[in-house]
């Protein structure tokens, strides 16, 4: 195992009717700007519910954060939060809408241009605090320190992370993700599933604490993800799969251990370019980073067959070959396409695709030979 530093400030409160319990987790007299997304709040209540908790502070609304938020629109929370001296934000959301107020936070008080964040790294040394109401199971963002934010006029895609972004406070209340429509549904069992194989599918540290925790997680998520669609308001169905996709991606599996991600940030140009939804990026590339890089994790990808799919016969080899199969299964199963061609990419976009990975000096997975020419080769095994 690797050597560590761990700490997560990040206070849960889940369980129905959670949302009622805002007032005392906001600091008296707060100025709160409640950030929010394109308006499914206002039909499935919660917009209701959050309001009435906020009764007795200063609250303004920001509304309008896209799915795979834009930079542009975080500039004018940006002013608004200026303007209205605010000095709490609540985000009431999913990722896109989590992660968009963590970028606010971070750029009201940076000095020069806050895209600077995300393309070189641009030193963050203040942030206002941030709390959550999570809407949707997947991304973690509730409670970590990551972000990732889009520039629409340039297509890109970039993220950051400091540990002055973790939210004070998460409400998760599993009864929200009822109104959730199938797709996004099926998007966040897949996106959790997949944070966990990032830091779990590299060269093995004997970290059995961190495996243990990992293996399980994909086995929660694995199950009670193929149940889901068709028991949408199985309340422990619901609760299951929103704590595990917290724990997927809150620092905790991923301490003393190597960690991949090129298939998260592969996936960016294909968001950022042809507007796929996050995790069906990953569905798509993680089984050809699976294939390219099929030495390195093959005992690894042996392990997860027998533990998370059943995979029980057969040489070490063969197991691993079957987990990456049982993977395309389980991501078409959810609804999702596994194949660049399915989504009208093909060759001759690979080139400009597999760009930004040379452009921002990434070197992607656990050993850091992922460059643009073999980001282009993975890419090609996809089509
Ligand atoms: P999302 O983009 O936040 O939301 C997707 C859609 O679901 C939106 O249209 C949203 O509508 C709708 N929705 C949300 N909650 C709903 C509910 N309870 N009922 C009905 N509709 C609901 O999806 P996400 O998968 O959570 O976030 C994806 C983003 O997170 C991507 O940009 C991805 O790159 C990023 N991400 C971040 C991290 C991280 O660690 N920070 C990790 C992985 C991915 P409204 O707009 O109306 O709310
Ligand atoms: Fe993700």
């Amino acid at each position: 195992m690797n050597n560590f530093e761990f700490c997560n400030p990040v206070k849960v409160v889940f369980g129905k009717g959670s949302i009622a319990r805002l007032s005392a987790l906001i600091p008296e007299g707060s100025k709160v700007l409640m950030v929010y997304g394109g308006g499914s709040i206002k039909k499935n209540g919660i917009y209701g519910q959050v309001t009435k908790a906020l009764e007795g502070f200063e609250v303004t609304e920001f509304p309008g954060i896209e799915a795979n938020p834009h930079y542009e629109t975080c500039m004018k929370a940006v002013e608004v939060v200026k303007e209205k001296k605010i000095d709490f934000l609540l985000a009431v959301g999913g990722g896109s809408v989590i992660d968009a107020t963590k970028f606010i936070a971070v750029s009201v008080g940076f000095e020069g241009d806050p895209w600077d964040i995300l393309s070189k790294g641009g030193e963050i040394k203040s942030a206002l605090p941030l709390g959550t109401v999570l809407t949707l199971a997947a991304t973690g963002s509730e409670m970590n320190e990551r972000s990732v934010i889009s520039r629409v006029s340039t297509r890109e895609k970039l993220n950051f992370a400091s540990p002055l972004v973790f939210p004070k406070f998460s409400v998760l209340d599993p009864e929200v993700t009822y109104s959730l429509p199938a797709r996004q549904v099926a998007n966040g069992v897949v996106d959790s599933f997949i944070h966990v194989v990032e830091q779990y599918l590299t060269y093995p540290v004997n970290a059995k604490v961190q495996d243990a925790f990992s293996e399980g997680l994909m086995r929660v998520i694995h199950e009670e993800g193929l149940k889901v669609l068709d028991n949408p308001n199985d309340y422990d169905i619901r609760a299951n799969l929103m704590w595990a996709a917290t724990n997927a991606l809150n620092v905790w599996i991923g301490q003393g251990v190597p960690q991949d991600w090129s298939s998260h940030r592969m996936g960016y140009s294909l968001t950022a370019q042809f507007g796929l939804d996050h995790a069906q990026t990953l569905a798509i590339l993680l089984p050809g980073v699976m294939t390219y890089m099929f030495k390195e994790k093959q005992a690894k990808l042996a392990r997860m067959g027998e533990v998370v799919f059943g995979i029980a016969d057969g040489t070490e080899e063969e197991k691993a070959r079957k987990t990456i199969a049982a993977c395309e299964d389980f991501f078409s199963r959810m609804g999702l396409k596994t194949r660049l061609g399915e989504c009208g990419i093909t060759e001759k976009d690979l080139d400009t695709l597999a760009a930004p990975v040379d452009k921002q000096g990434w070197k992607l997975g656990e050993h850091h030979n992922i460059d643009s020419r073999v980001a282009r080769e993975i890419m090609a095994l996809r089509l």
